[in-house]
């Protein structure tokens, strides 16, 4: 049995460990980013929402006019059967779909390129650490950086043209900060790096509903908010009002609900994580395990 412990992919119809996975220089995948991807949890052995990923996934393909030759079933079909064979059962895992090579040679048209489709899988990511979350993670608002507007890149198609975050990012590091907030060109609070934002006032949740993406987990805060009784406003959140939220957390299927206690210089909760805050990730944790969101996986 070939070692797939430290990850498995879904290659070329075939299951082989993550390291033998690799694009070829010319797929416009590395060329131009051109591609859908979409990312499912994978929690004590089951999937959470699988369909709602993969019906966010398959909408996608259809809004990059990418065929891969597989309906929702069968991208289902793939995911778990990759995931079963690596065994892992807390699982980061990973549907792409790449815009491919162009056999034509010389053609820009993007019509006569061969679209494909693979995923991989490795040990579940939290993109804040678990005790630095339950703490409270520092955000750094970009200021150089905007947000791709909306218009120029869809950002309700979960993509690969990371310069914004990446520039972000750097910005944040460079000032001592774990990850990074982008605003649009209006000055409202979009996203940051693969994770959604949420303020918090009294007993009400603000998010953004524009120019950022849909996510599964801001889908599932919003909905654990309405079984705990909280309101909440999805509309653009300009950065003055989210300064002077008395809570601030992230959404991400890396992690579930992550707590902020900094953003900038400003301290929230008295610089730790905050009740509403801890309250939506120890629920997150609990949703994720319910069997009417789950399903399970033979291994
Ligand atoms: C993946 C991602 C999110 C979070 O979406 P989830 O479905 O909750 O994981 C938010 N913003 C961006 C840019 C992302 O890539």
């Amino acid at each position: 049995m070939t070692d797939l412990s430290k990850g498995a992919a879904h290659w070329q119809g075939r299951i082989v460990p993550i390291a033998e996975a690799a694009l070829p220089v010319t797929d416009w995948g590395v060329t131009h980013s051109d591609i859908a991807y979409d990312v499912v949890p994978v929690w004590k052995g089951g999937f959470f929402r699988l369909d709602d990923y993969v019906a966010r996934f398959m909408a996608s393909l259809a809004a990059l006019r990418m065929e891969i030759g597989r309906d929702a079933d069968e991208v289902k079909a793939a995911l778990t059967e990759m995931v079963a064979a690596s065994c892992l059962r807390d699982s980061y895992v990973a549907m792409v779909a790449a815009r491919g090579r162009n056999p034509v040679p010389g053609s820009r048209d993007p019509r006569d390129c061969e679209n494909h489709f693979y995923a991989w899988c490795v040990p579940y990511v939290h993109i804040v650490k678990p005790d630095a979350a339950m703490q409270g993670t520092s955000v750094w608002i970009a200021k150089r950086i905007r947000r791709i507007p909306a218009d120029s890149v869809d950002p309700t198609v979960k993509n690969y043209h990371w310069g914004d975050f990446t520039g972000g990012l750097f910005e944040a590091k460079d000032n001592g900060f774990e990850t990074v907030l982008l605003l649009d060109h209006e000055g409202n609070v979009t996203e940051g790096p693969g994770f959604n934002a949420f303020a918090v006032f009294d007993d009400r949740l603000v998010t953004s509903d524009h120019g950022v993406l849909h996510g599964i987990s801001r889908r599932t805060v919003l909905e654990m908010a309405a079984e705990a009784g909280l309101r909440v406003e999805t509309r653009p959140l300009p950065l003055d009002e989210f300064l002077e939220a008395d809570e601030v957390f992230l959404s991400s299927s890396g992690g579930g609900v992550i707590p902020v206690a900094q953003v900038d210089e400003l301290h929230f909760s008295n610089g730790a994580a905050g009740p509403v805050a801890l309250d939506m990730r120890r629920r997150y944790f609990d949703w994720i395990e319910r069997p009417s969101h789950r399903t399970e996986i033979t291994y």
